[in-house]
């Protein structure tokens, strides 16, 4: 007779001396759902787990060294907030400062925050404490989220955009710009068009900063929400994200988000990963070297659109960054560049899951990512947005040392929001 469920899951958990939490961790589940694994098959909250997760935990205890490799036999030392530092401080400059277990242990505070973005729970663990948000580059999505983020935990905001009214204009240095602000805010987020500037604003002060953008180098609080969307919604699709195929595509020379995203995924276990992009805007290859140390993933560049996606579990895709285009003659995507409804249906599953980090140049001969696929649910854009919140709050929390006050602080919000956010938000948004 077949093993139950729930002894099966537990002896698992038992060889592999995890708690709930980790275990689910380890496996790339959500809490929840593991939960619901381990009922009684009686219980009518019961689930049974998907095959792929019973065949993936069975491959790990029956493997002497993976047995090894995923048990915890070293304790975590210190808060995560130690474990992430960086050059001896509290800021968040690279995803570079993440190993699995920290990126998780992120996530699983993101879950934590996730009645606050619902707008069910207030919490005012961050009562005044004072963000600067300075973005000297376009945006609208990080800055906005970034200050709602600290708003939702308590705290207030001070915002400054471009170059034109902020005193660099006068040829002030980021030394001083940021010794200055410093001087004033408790956190800073800090986006730049030049790669690296945002390490040195962090190098000229103690306080919390965080990247939000520099160049085409990196954006960490994006990826970690990109992270956070896909195990989500494999959660949700009973899919794990070890062995899993992500096709990258379009201009992943400069696309930031996608530098710091493939180094994330790297950090999972036996990826495919194909990379897609028009002939001159490949992915650097100090990027593709540093996800090849990693671990056992296939990596593969193509820049034929259609074979990069055939089969993807997850497509990403990015818009050309013409604001940072040098000698490349590239404006839009050409039409053979284009994610729509009908080459995602021919060549794709129905639990692909296609992300992009936005803004999406909607403009004619663009042809970034197409607005055909608006009310197909594997469209996942907008709850991508919608995690940017959670993962926001949580990287403050952490980087402020209060992730420990939230949960106890949230008291009920007095106001009603709609059950839905957006008009066409599929059935299962706001699900975690
Ligand atoms: N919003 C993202 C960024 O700031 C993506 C983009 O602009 O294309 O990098």
């Amino acid at each position: 007779m077949a093993v139950a469920q729930q002894v099966f899951l537990r002896d698992a958990m038992r060889k592999l001396n995890l708690t709930r939490d980790m275990f689910s961790a380890r496996v790339g589940v959500k809490r929840r759902a593991l939960d619901s694994w381990l009922l009684p098959e009686s219980s009518l909250d019961y689930r049974a787990m998907p095959e792929v997760v019973r065949r993936f935990v069975t491959e790990i205890v029956e493997n002497e060294a993976l047995l090894e490799k995923y048990a915890d036999s070293a304790p975590r030392r210190g808060s995560l907030r130690d474990r992430i530092e960086i050059n001896g401080k509290n800021q968040l400059l690279s995803v570079e400062q993440f190993t699995r277990d920290s990126v998780e242990e992120l996530f699983s505070l993101a879950d934590i925050m996730q009645p606050i973005a619902r707008r069910q729970k207030v919490s005012r663990v961050l009562e005044g404490a004072v963000l600067g948000n300075l973005f000297f580059e376009a945006s609208t999505r990080t800055r906005v989220s970034f200050g709602a983020a600290f708003c939702r935990l308590g705290g207030s905001v001070c915002d400054t955009t471009g170059f034109t009214f902020s005193s660099m204009a006068k040829g002030e240095s980021i030394y001083d710009t940021s010794r200055v602000m410093g001087g004033y805010v408790d956190a800073m987020v800090i986006r730049h068009p030049e790669q690296g500037s945002v390490a040195e604003f962090a190098a000229a002060t103690n306080i919390p900063v965080v990247n939000g953008g520099d160049g085409s180098g990196e954006h960490p609080s994006q990826a970690l929400l990109d992270l956070y969307t896909i195990l989500t919604e494999f959660s949700r699709l009973g899919k794990l994200l070890d062995g899993a195929h992500v096709a990258v595509v379009g201009d992943l020379k400069y696309g930031r988000t996608v530098h710091s995203l493939v180094k994330l995924l790297a950090l999972y276990r036996g990826l495919k990963f194909t990379l897609a992009s028009p002939r001159g805007l490949e992915m650097p290859a100090d990027i593709i070297e540093s996800m090849a140390r990693q671990g056992n993933h296939v990596i593969e560049q193509t820049n034929d659109l259609n074979e990069g996606i055939k089969g993807a579990d997850v497509i990403y895709a990015t818009r050309v960054q013409k604001e940072r285009l040098q000698a490349e003659d590239i404006q839009g995507y050409s039409p053979d560049f284009q994610i729509t409804q009908a080459l995602v249906d021919r060549y794709c599953d129905q639990d692909t899951i296609i992300m992009h980090p936005l803004p999406r140049d909607s403009r004619p001969l663009a042809n970034d990512l197409s607005t055909d696929l608006n009310k197909d649910p594997r469209l996942a854009i907008f709850r991508q947005t919608d995690n940017g919140i959670p993962i926001r709050m949580a990287i403050f929390a952490v980087l402020m040392g209060v992730e420990n006050l939230v949960q106890h602080s949230m008291r009920d919000v007095t106001w009603s929001p709609p059950s839905h956010i957006g008009p066409d938000d599929a059935i299962f948004h706001g699900m975690y």
